[in-house]
């Protein structure tokens, strides 16, 4: 077989589980960073990337042979993209599952529209969690205004008022308090269906990143520690420093997790660490993460490269890693310090191509190496 010359497009559909060779096309939905990072990872195994995005001049875009400008919904639009490539992912949860399941008629769709549809809605995905017998925190429906009284009597303030669906980076949370007023609450929030959420007092954030083949073998990166400022995420540290036995139990059930949607692809998980000893599953996205960047510049295979892997149906690569890492994300105007950064030797800078500067937007990020197992003895 001749390497670099990939199956002529539509015939992956009738051999699902054989490897995308070099030269074949990945269309990715969604054209933000992640999708950027995926098509670089993709580009250096020999593939290229077709984005479909509602947005002009995507960060994901600028780096892929070809991208679609058009409505997630756009059915005419779907139909041409999945004709112009051999297999389908996505990079963020709020395409409609739909619109993937659409694409899953006619293509390879990894990981499947079934896993997108847990993860876009709060409520489905804690039942999903749960019902492995996976803990969470405590949790209640709300579907209405006048269904929140009962559920905060039922889980007690303080607690968390969440979207179920759309919500990400904080936006669609309120905390309520011991004081705060319910209707006040239900109207910040955004006056949709919700969830409630007992609130956690956190000794630690954590996140795993789960890679799944089309084989069903898994890796897993080491758990990470993932701090927030504004509900957003600040800085990873990699690992993070917990004991063996809790890096044991956050892979294993994150596995637990990615086997039983029959994932094929990234599934990151993240969990709180209660000051009770408690580990939570907080939630659960299946693609690339955020806290999974500094795989770039710390491990043998960085997540978007096993997530491309995983998509093309090829074995996973070494999740080992040769130093450990702390990974600050540049948010708004944090990335106004890039000439500094650029002169800082060994600072790895990841800029994401975001023409416009907007509070609360991830700009790109920088990460620093240490010594491996420098981190966790401190
Ligand atoms: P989320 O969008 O659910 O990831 O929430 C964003 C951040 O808000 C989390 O990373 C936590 O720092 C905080 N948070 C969310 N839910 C809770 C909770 N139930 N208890 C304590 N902190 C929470």
């Amino acid at each position: 077989m001749n390497l670099f010359s990939a199956r002529p497009l539509g015939a992956t559909a009738a051999r699902p589980s054989a490897p995308l060779a070099p030269g074949s096309t990945i269309g990715i939905m969604g054209g933000g960073q992640l999708g950027r990072m995926t098509a670089l990872a993709a580009a250096r195994l020999g593939y290229t990337c077709h984005i479909f995005t509602d947005e002009r001049g995507s960060p994901a875009s600028q780096v892929a042979a070809a991208a679609t400008v058009a409505s997630y919904a756009d059915q005419a639009a779907l139909a041409a993209f999945a004709d112009a490539v051999h297999a389908v992912t996505f990079e963020f949860e709020n395409v409609p599952h739909e619109s993937v399941r659409f694409l899953t008629e006619r293509i390879p769709v990894r990981p499947g529209w079934d896993c997108l549809r847990i993860a876009q809605d709060r409520l489905v995905e804690k039942e999903f969690i749960n019902r492995l017998g996976i803990p969470t925190t405590a949790y209640a429906s709300v579907e209405r205004e006048g269904a929140l009284a009962a559920a905060v009597q039922a889980i007690g303030r303080p607690a968390v008022l969440k979207t179920a669906r759309m919500g990400y980076d904080g936006k669609g949370q309120v905390l309520i308090a011991e004081n705060t007023p319910l209707d006040a609450a239900w109207r910040e929030m955004g006056n949709s269906h919700a969830i409630l959420e007992g609130f956690v007092d956190l000794a630690m954030e954590i996140s795993v990143i789960v890679a799944r083949g089309l084989d069903g073998k898994w890796v897993a990166y080491p758990p990470v520690e993932n701090r927030h400022r504004n509900h957003i995420l600040d800085v990873t540290r990699a690992p993070a420093a917990i004991s063996d036995a809790l890096a044991r139990d956050a892979i294993a059930l994150s596995a637990k997790l990615a086997d039983a949607m029959g994932l094929v692809g990234l599934l990151a998980v993240e969990m709180f660490v209660a000051r009770d000893g408690r580990l939570l599953v907080n939630e659960i996205a299946p693609r690339p993460h955020n806290s999974g960047h500094w795989t770039i510049d710390a491990c043998v295979t960085s997540q978007f490269e096993q997530f491309v892997r995983a998509v093309a149906g090829l074995p996973l690569g070494s999740v080992d890693r040769h130093a450990d890492a702390v990974m600050q994300n540049l948010i708004g105007t944090d990335v106004e310090q890039w000439p500094a950064l650029v002169a800082e030797p060994g600072a790895k800078v990841h800029l994401y191509g975001k023409n416009e500067i907007r509070p609360g937007r991830k700009m790109g990020h920088v990460t620093r190496l240490y010594p491996k197992g420098s981190l966790t003895k401190e």
